[in-house]
């Protein structure tokens, strides 16, 4: 079957975002540690994908760079799942610092304020390291890449030699681990925890993994592509309440309030967000703010969340889904099986129209008429809405659109190509399909 390639507008709206913030060269790639002052400061990449959607990524999607602190949640979810939560608690604290991340934010009895901060995530680290050398005779760091492979849902490498160029020099972060040897914290030695460490911040990823990673925790757990449940969701609460709070160091703050998404950040440039329930959202640049945050990375944040209404604490009558259901029918009575039927229902905003989008594309180009049925919908919201003008752009000169439309939620004037069936249209072809 000859297949013509219709653009998506949810994948050109991402693009377009994606490369109005590409100008300007402010920030400065991380320096302390050797290789990261090596990479290019030009390179730039996004990605998007929701949980059981389709994976969209832009610019330098392929590049792999290290993750750094974006580890830090993942292996608490894994130490969670490990050791148990109580006992991940009784170690490490879940309070903001609002200090930056190499601070030695230690409470008086040594547990350290949260398990973003280079302390909490050495000594997390550190829990793991202890449990495993404690019940088997496993490799912690196999265990850290392991996980992190399986949130990704490919075999993950170390930059080996970032690792040795940050394990020669990381002084202060091995001093933090003495400092947690010291308080009982942790209780293996501490130059093994920190140069564990040090190897899972060396792990490699593209906006792709970080992508995939992100929508398994969107997904409360469950890899959207190999169906493995990696995380318990319980776990997932943790892990994603603690990168609200605590992901953005001493930003975390306006972070929250302007841009709304759950988020860890790296010293590489990458920004992992994960809306719960709805998407994953990623960025890497390398050129850093003076707290850490790649400059580019946030200005796609901010622009995205604004533009596309991400920010989680905007009240939007949230929607449960867009698509009741699909079924391909002969509408048009020929004895044809050759029109898609799209069901939707309530309250449809911009990430709920990605499966609409996605079904729409994936028909018209296999040349199959559509006919979508709102008469469940009850409110399309200004940027879903704009985004289903321009598809009916797109498609109804490629195949015949039918669109039941009663409330007229949609401007049916600005679509002379598409017809626009009333209620007694539906009836009938229901009638005759029944009969
Ligand atoms: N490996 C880095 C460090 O510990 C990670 C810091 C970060 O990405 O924020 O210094």
């Amino acid at each position: 079957m000859s297949e013509r390639t219709i653009s998506s507008p949810f994948r050109d709206t991402l693009a377009e975002i994606t490369e109005r913030c590409r100008p300007g060269d402010e920030g400065a790639n991380a320096d302390y540690i050797g290789g990261l002052a090596a990479v290019d400061p030009a390179l730039y990449a996004t990605a998007a994908i929701t949980p059981d959607g389709d994976l969209y990524a832009f610019g330098d999607a392929d590049h792999e760079f290290t993750i750094q602190s974006m580890s830090k949640p993942l292996v608490y979810g894994l130490a969670i799942e490990e050791l148990g939560l109580a006992a991940v608690l009784r170690r490490v604290g879940v309070e903001p610092s609002g200090d930056s991340f190499n601070s030695i934010s230690l409470s008086p009895g040594g547990r350290p304020v949260n398990p973003m901060i280079n302390a909490g995530a050495l000594a997390v680290h550190g829990l793991l390291h202890d449990r495993i050398l404690d019940c088997s005779a496993a490799d912690p760091d196999e265990l850290v890449l392991d996980g992190l492979s399986r949130l990704a849902g490919r075999r993950l490498t170390v930059d080996e030699e970032l690792f040795a160029d940050e394990a020669a020099t990381g002084y202060r972060n091995l001093a933090i681990a003495n400092l947690l040897r010291s308080a009982g914290t942790i209780e293996g030695n501490p130059r093994h925890v920190y140069e564990g460490y040090c190897r899972q911040c060396s792990i490699r990823v593209t906006v792709r993994d970080l992508a995939m990673i992100g929508a398994t925790l969107a997904a409360g757990g469950i890899h959207p592509a190999t169906g493995e449940r990696v995380l318990r969701a319980e776990t997932v609460q943790w892990v994603l309440s603690v990168m609200s709070t605590c992901g953005m160091y001493d930003s975390a703050g306006s972070w929250m309030n302007t841009v709304g998404i759950p988020a860890k950040s790296g010293v590489s440039g990458g920004i992992l967000g994960v809306i719960p329930g709805q998407l994953a959202i990623v960025a890497f640049s390398p050129r850093l703010d003076e707290v850490g945050t790649s400059v580019r990375g946030a200005r796609f944040f901010r622009t995205a969340s604004a533009e596309l209404g991400l920010h989680m604490m905007r009240i939007t009558g949230r929607p449960t889904g867009a698509l009741r259901n699909r079924a391909v029918v002969d509408f048009d009575d020929d004895g044809v099986r050759d029109t898609t039927l799209l069901r939707l229902y309530g309250d449809i905003d911009f990430t709920s129209y990605e499966s609409i989008d996605r079904e729409v594309i994936y028909d018209a180009e296999r040349h199959r008429s559509l006919f979508l049925d709102l008469v469940e919908v009850r409110s399309i919201g200004a940027v879903a809405a704009a985004h289903i003008h321009r598809l009916l752009d797109r498609i109804s000169g490629e195949v015949r659109v039918f669109v039941h439309d009663p409330a007229e939620l949609l401007e049916h004037d600005r679509h002379p190509q598409v017809t626009w069936v009333d209620a007694a249209t539906v009836r009938e072809y229901r009638s005759t399909r029944s009969s």
